[in-house]
């Protein structure tokens, strides 16, 4: 059975999902789930805290966990914010975490007002680094989503772009490689063929320098987006070699070789 390994219920200040309607769809698309609450510290948008109670986050769903669900959290990453994520994943025996780069320099890369006046060579290269540096620096069994910047990014070619950032994702790479963290394929940008195209040779690296495994996440805040372009994304996984995992007790588990 895949699994599902990244999506945000209503513990996320940005999600309403319902864990059973969550489970629901899961079910009948014949997938297991793993949330992954959104957990960025000391981060605001629109009013909002991206934060919650680990203890009250596992109170509610420590019942539904099991075989089809797994309980996890999505770390914002920042250079100043590693001893709080820390301290927030004692708080809960969580079963996967995922650590994504959501701000640059303090700027969330959500905002279109954080592109302006950027140019993209050198702002993909900071986004890189400070990946490389917090992936390095950070605790988690799961880069997410490598071509977040490429969501909201107003450039002509928006794109993660291998060939003209090499050094810097090779450097992403090989930490993961190091240090047994798997590299999450977020399946949100995979209904464009470009997008798929443009990750091809990232995957295909990640491979060549020894990584093994790929979690599969759709990043849904609603139900209907659980396990958008799955096959798709399976299919591109096998071809590279990679084997489809998921997490349970921080360890990996093999869903597809
Ligand atoms: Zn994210
Ligand atoms: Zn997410």
């Amino acid at each position: 059975m895949l699994f599902d390994s990244h999506m945000h219920t209503v513990f996320s200040a940005d999600s309403e999902m319902k864990a059973e309607d969550a489970l629901n769809h899961a079910e009948m698309l014949g997938l297991g789930l793993v949330f992954t609450e959104h957990y960025d510290d000391g981060f605001f948008s629109g009013g909002l805290e991206f934060s919650f109670s680990p203890e009250d986050y596992w109170k509610t769903y420590e019942p539904l966990r099991g075989d089809r669900l797994r309980l996890g959290v999505e770390l914002g990453l920042t250079s100043e914010n590693r001893e709080a994520n820390r301290a927030f994943l004692a708080r809960a025996p969580f079963d996967l975490v995922i650590g994504s780069i959501h701000l640059v320099g303090g700027k969330d890369l959500y905002e279109q007002e954080t592109f302006a006046g950027r140019e993209k060579g050198e702002f993909y290269r900071e986004y890189y680094r400070t990946m490389a540096e917090e992936a390095a620096a950070q605790e988690m069994d799961v880069l997410g989503h490598i071509d977040y910047i490429c969501r909201k990014a107003p450039f002509a070619n928006p794109e993660v772009d291998y060939g003209s950032f090499r050094e810097e994702i090779d450097a992403v790479l090989r930490i993961l490689v190091e240090r047994g963290i798997a590299l999450e394929l977020n399946t949100r940008r995979l209904g464009s063929r470009l997008a798929l195209k443009e990750l091809a040779p990232v995957y295909r690296r990640y491979h060549e320098l020894g990584g093994r495994y790929v979690t599969l996440g759709s990043d849904a805040h609603n139900a209907e987006a659980i396990g958008v372009q799955f096959e798709r994304a399976a299919d591109f996984a096998e071809g590279m070699g990679l084997s489809i995992v998921t997490f349970c007790g921080r360890k990996p588990e093999i869903v597809r070789k």
